[in-house]
């Protein structure tokens, strides 16, 4: 065999020569190694194996059934055009295992142009295949992913041009994958205020590695391709690919949910309104009583000072005192009358430093005539060095309103005991203030002390079950906890912690 030979034979490659009329002229050793077929086998002449004209070889007898077809087709094509050919597809080798081949074969001519024979190599791809089926699987699945989540999902890299974006971004936005793969982000979605601050935020990251609004979720206005703008919440995750920086934006659009949350916002200050109505209507008595108090006082001074003022020597010192005291009860009356309108009126929240002490006070005074007339008595430890807190007066009123009126109505039937309201205020742990009503009245099972602060929980023919409910509302609205205890020995201990204003 001629050194040139001996190397094609043993070389590690497939390969093999057809004639012009598609008889396998030569296989390598290789080739016969790999497939496990014999070079008579692969070499037999047309006679034997060609029963029509486009039947394969049998050097080709091991390509998988599924694609005996295509590789025939392919095969005598290349022969019949005389160009070659190239194709893909599996092949039996000789353990028995299918490998994906790409075989290839070129036309070889001699000195006058006419076709000699063909030359040509088949190389195993089966490894890059299987990559390749995985590298596509694992695209399709995060292509999936993208396209099913709920969220937006929006790629952009270091320039801020956008790589991805996802249907739901295209949701949100109004632009479409087509209208802004390969835009800026930035003129698209972010409104031009804050435009150079996305701009310079990506380069402090590129240079510093820092981003203050990286990986965690922040509420931010975007703009829609309408131009309208929209509140959304966000999060970034920059990744590092190769060594190039892209950041991932997930956004969630937050209109929706805002308007549910100010519709609630709206109707749980309604309902604490009328709650607070409802209160006040039960303490008519009571106030018509605190308001009667410094009228009757005003009356009878004037009729003391006109009695004064008739004499024939006027005791105008007298007189002075007498009508500086009706100042007095009138400043009275009109400060009750500003407090029953300040819990009537409807009004925005707002957060103002309080002090808890002089809103008790306040709604002790406009109860006092209540807790008398039910021989109520009241005892009040109240710290002097209780911080101030940051809240809404009326709101925090209306708590203490609705826990001392529900511990008088608990103490209605005891007759074998005093009823007492103790009322407590103090420092609590760490930035926290608590505030506590024990009465001592017909009590509360420990088995229902959360369970009273459900809405419509009553226990009482005209209950509304309301009162606890908006309590707790208006206490977690701040920050604070409240919750029921037994007490002891009798009645039941109401405590409201709530965060200092420090
Ligand atoms: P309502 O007063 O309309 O029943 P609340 O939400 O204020 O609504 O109270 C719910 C229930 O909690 C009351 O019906 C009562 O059973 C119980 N409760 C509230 N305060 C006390 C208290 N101080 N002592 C015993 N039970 C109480």
């Amino acid at each position: 065999m001629p050194p040139q030979l001996e190397v094609l034979d043993k070389v590690p490659w497939m390969i093999w020569t057809i004639t012009p009329d598609g008889r396998c002229e030569f296989v390598n050793r290789f080739y016969l190694e790999t497939t496990g077929l014999s070079a008579d086998h692969c070499t037999a002449p047309p006679a034997v194996w060609k029963k029509s004209p486009r039947d394969l070889p049998p050097f080709l007898s091991g390509v998988h059934p599924d694609y005996r077809d295509r590789a025939a087709s392919s095969f005598w094509d290349g022969v019949e055009s005389g160009r070659g050919w190239t194709y893909e597809a599996p092949f039996r080798h000789a353990d028995g295992a299918f490998h994906w081949h790409v075989r290839r074969a070129i036309p070889l001519h001699d000195s006058k142009g006419n076709l000699v024979r063909f030359v040509g190599t088949c190389a195993d791809i089966q490894d890059f295949k299987v990559a390749q089926e995985r590298l596509e699987t694992a695209e399709e699945r995060a292509r999936l992913v993208v396209d099913r989540a709920l969220d937006a999902i929006i790629v952009i890299d270091s320039d801020s041009t956008v790589l991805d974006w996802n249907e739901q971004a295209q949701d949100i936005f109004g632009w479409s994958r087509a209208q802004i793969l390969g835009k800026q982000l930035a003129d698209k979605i972010i409104p031009p205020e804050y435009r150079r601050a996305h701009k310079a935020g990506i380069k402090r990251f590129l240079t510093t590695g820092e981003g203050p609004l990286l990986n965690k979720r922040i509420e931010i206005t975007g703009l829609h391709k309408e131009g309208h703008e929209l509140q959304i919440e966000l999060s970034i995750a920059p990744m590092k690919v190769g060594n190039r920086w892209t950041f991932s934006a997930f956004v969630r659009d937050l209109t929706e949910s805002k308007r549910i949350a100010e519709t609630l916002r709206e109707t749980r200050e309604e309902l604490a309104w009328m709650s607070r109505l409802t209160a006040m209507g039960e303490l008519s008595a009571s106030i018509a009583h605190e308001i009667k108090q410094p009228l009757s006082a005003i009356i009878s001074n004037v009729e003391t000072s006109l009695y004064w003022l008739a004499s024939s020597s006027p005791d105008i010192k007298k007189v002075s005192v007498i009508t500086q005291l009706i100042g007095r009860d009138a400043n009275r009356a009109i400060d009750i009358i500003g407090r029953i309108r300040s819990l009537i009126n409807k009004t925005v929240s707002e957060r103002v430093p309080l002090d808890m002490n002089a809103l008790i006070n306040d709604v002790l005074d406009l109860t006092g005539w209540e807790l008398r007339k039910r021989q109520v008595s009241v005892k009040t430890e109240l710290s002097s060095s209780l911080p101030m807190i940051l809240g809404d007066r009326i709101q925090l009123q209306q708590v203490i309103l609705n826990l001392i009126l529900n511990g008088i109505e608990a103490m209605a039937p005891v007759e074998d005991r005093p009823r007492v309201l103790s009322v407590k205020s103090g420092p609590f742990k760490e930035g926290e203030i608590q505030v506590s009503f024990h009465d001592t009245g017909v009590g509360i099972d420990p088995a229902s002390a959360d369970q009273v602060f459900e809405a419509f929980f009553t226990t009482k023919p005209n209950g509304t079950g309301l009162g606890l409910s908006i309590c707790r509302s208006i206490v977690e609205a701040h920050d604070g906890h409240i919750s029921a205890m037994a007490g002891i020995p009798h009645g039941a201990v109401f405590q409201v912690n709530l965060p200092n204003g420090r």
